[in-house]
């Protein structure tokens, strides 16, 4: 069964076409400045890249020019080829603890969880609807990076806020980068042989999270009501005083919306370092001297470690310690940095295996009281897994 894995943001569009049930990626590739002028795409097919020029005015537009080159590729014969389509959905709210199919009812509700991501769900909506239109006959579904955390209990979800907050209002810790916390915890386990696993998984990107997974279940995890929780991240200055947001807001009379874009935009590491969101320029100022990266690096670290040991302690222990996503699976220094912090815990850093970038890989020493892995994440293929188990 030929299934579509779509990542759909508000001008762009990731996908890869999958033999299901063999996980054979058919094609794939990236649709970029959809309804914004200048659009282009890239795919990838059979080892080869190609990158092409094409007016895509809007997501619909582009589905039907990935058509046109899934034909020409000789990937399918028709439109009726592709049985289901899964989509990526960044809130899942209340409503959501798994993958469903998308119908008109589910469509609202990924609409009205808008307010809590409001740059991804309306992107998601766009997407679900174009397909549609393009696709009529194809199965969609919806994957949540909400859904892997609902097995938190109400003791690390709630905040010590006014009770109705909760109730009238949905404030509560939701999570984020579930499907790839996901991923990583399974072939964690997989690789350590069983799952009655304590696991901390450190989804560390642009974004960032870290999770508490006892025998494969979320337990807790470090973003919020929205993804701008627990971590440092590039631009983001993850947990805070929530007091420091009315002060300013009286002292310089900055809006919330200002405020937003401050925390959002222009926190993190860019803040601290004073020159960059990216980690590798980070490592290379650091490499240089520059004391406000060392600051950065310091502190990026600490709040790391931070998690892994609240981690630690809410599960009694920690079997395997997982990096993934771009800066844990491609930073040699980060992970260096971090584990060698974790040294009271028994941790030992195998340096030479350390000496990795986007490959599956145990770092630890064999007597680390800890195992710790780069496992590479696949978003995607869960995407796939989800949406062939609900169409079959
Ligand atoms: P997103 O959250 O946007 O999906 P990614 O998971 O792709 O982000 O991570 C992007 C980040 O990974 C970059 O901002 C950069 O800081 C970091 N990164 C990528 N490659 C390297 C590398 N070779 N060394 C250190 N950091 C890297």
């Amino acid at each position: 069964m030929k299934v579509l894995s779509v990542n759909a943001g508000s001008s762009s569009l990731k996908f890869q076409l999958y033999e299901m049930p063999e996980e054979k990626v058919l094609i794939s590739g990236l649709m970029e400045r959809i309804g914004i002028g200048n659009s282009f795409y890239t795919i990838k097919i059979n080892g080869k890249k190609i990158k092409k020029e094409k007016e895509l005015d809007n997501h619909a537009t582009a589905f039907k020019v990935l058509v046109d080159e899934l034909k020409e590729n000789k990937v399918v014969d028709s439109l009726d080829d592709i049985k289901a389509i899964g989509n990526r959905v960044a809130q899942g709210g209340d409503y959501f603890d798994k993958s469903v199919v998308i119908d008109d009812d589910v469509l609202d509700k990924i609409n009205e969880l808008s307010c809590f991501a409001p740059l991804h769900n309306p992107a998601a909506v766009v997407a679900i609807k174009a397909a549609k239109q393009v696709f009529p006959n194809a199965l969609q579904t919806a994957v949540f990076d909400t859904a892997f955390h609902k097995t938190m209990p109400k003791e690390n979800y709630l905040y010590a806020l006014p009770y109705s907050w909760y109730t009238d209002y949905k404030v509560r810790r939701y999570g984020a980068h579930g499907t790839s916390h996901k991923y990583v915890a399974q072939r964690a386990n997989e690789l350590l042989g069983r799952n009655d696993t304590k696991l901390i998984t450190c989804h560390i990107g642009n974004g960032a999270s870290i999770s508490a997974v006892l025998n494969g279940k979320c337990i807790n995890t470090s973003m919020g009501l929205t993804p701008n929780a627990g971590l440092i991240m590039g631009t983001r200055c993850g947990d805070i005083d929530a007091s420091i947001i009315p002060y300013m807001m009286e002292k310089t009379g900055m809006s919330a919306k200002d405020i937003d874009k401050a925390i959002n935009k222009e926190s993190g590491l860019l803040a601290i370092s004073r020159k960059s969101s990216d980690s590798r320029d980070i490592e290379d100022g650091i490499a240089q001297g520059d004391e406000n990266c060392i600051l950065a690096q310091k502190m990026y670290v600490r709040r790391i470690t931070d998690y892994i040991a609240k981690y630690y302690v809410e599960m009694q222990g920690c079997d395997a310690i997982v990096f993934t996503a771009g800066i844990g699976e491609k930073s040699i220094d980060t992970r260096r940095d971090v584990l060698n912090e974790l040294k009271v815990l028994g941790v030992k850093l195998d340096n030479e295996a350390n000496n990795v970038k986007g490959e599956e890989r145990l770092i630890s020493a064999p007597d680390s009281t800890i195992k710790c892995y780069v496992i590479p994440t696949d978003e995607e293929v869960m995407i796939a897994r989800d949406t062939y188990e609900l169409a079959k």
